[in-house]
């Protein structure tokens, strides 16, 4: 276990170092652009495989920097939620709309169930969407073709409870609790299946803990994976 120094110092060197990297990435980013557009001249079809996994890199890795930082953000005492009122309904079927291209590729249906007492929450509307797109496209990630993903909101209390079921490829026992660590993934390999980053829960995690609430994962490997977290309804946590 790290003291709180040294917690603050390794999480103040992640965030000077994200942002150092990111100048450098954004000329790759913004050079390969141009040059896959055609701006700087024509290029051979060759040219163009090349320089089109160079600009999927660059993009990948601005991914899990923007990701690092804003992990270290919170490590590093940035609370900072936007409390608004707003629609649950819209703000799971807005983020569900944009799964639905991904999830029709692989022959899989989405269906969302929500309670019909529910209608308004009060959280930070930009990272409640966040928690559900992960987990929502996690689903959709791991299962390898064809299934289903059920996305049920119910009221608990004073929380809302959300559950992201899936018919995947499940997570072991002894991987349950890993998965929330940054940086862990199953299949850690090189030439492992799935892609990403490993930090997407890592990330919902935190952003779910500052709301107050929880989450937590149930599942049998080969046989799909629920994941549940709950956040109160009302908002206004006092995060520490
Ligand atoms: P990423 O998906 O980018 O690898 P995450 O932090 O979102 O990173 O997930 C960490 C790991 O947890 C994944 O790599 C995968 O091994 C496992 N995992 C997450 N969601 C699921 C799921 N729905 N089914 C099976 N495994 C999952």
């Amino acid at each position: 276990m790290l003291s709180d120094e040294a917690n603050r110092s390794k999480s103040e060197f992640l965030s000077n170092t994200s942002h150092e990297l990111k100048t450098p990435l954004n000329s790759i980013i913004g050079f390969s652009d141009l040059l896959l557009q055609g701006d700087l001249g024509e290029i051979s079809k060759e040219q163009k495989k090349y320089i089109g996994i160079i600009n999927e890199s660059s993009y990948l890795l601005l991914n899990i920097i923007n990701r690092i930082l804003e992990i270290s953000n919170v490590e590093r005492g940035h609370k900072d939620l936007t409390y608004t009122k707003f629609n649950l309904h819209d703000a799971i079927h807005d983020t569900c709309t944009m799964m639905q291209v991904m999830a029709n590729r692989k022959d899989i249906e989405l269906i969302v169930d929500i309670d019909i007492h529910l209608s308004e929450i009060t959280a930070d509307i930009l990272k409640f969407k966040e928690i559900i797109y992960n987990l929502v496209e996690n689903a959709i990630k791991f299962i390898p073709s064809e299934g289903t993903v059920i996305i049920t909101a119910i009221q608990d209390g004073a929380n809302l409870k959300i559950s992201v079921a899936d018919t995947g490829i499940g997570i072991s026992e002894e991987n349950k609790d890993r998965i929330f660590d940054p940086f862990f993934q199953v299949d850690g390999s090189t030439t492992r299946r799935y892609g990403g980053t490993g930090l997407g829960l890592a990330l919902i995690k935190k952003f779910i803990l500052m709301h107050g609430g929880n989450i937590w994962v149930m599942s049998e490997s080969g046989k799909g994976s629920t994941f549940t977290f709950t956040i109160p309804i009302k908002g206004q946590f006092n995060y520490q």
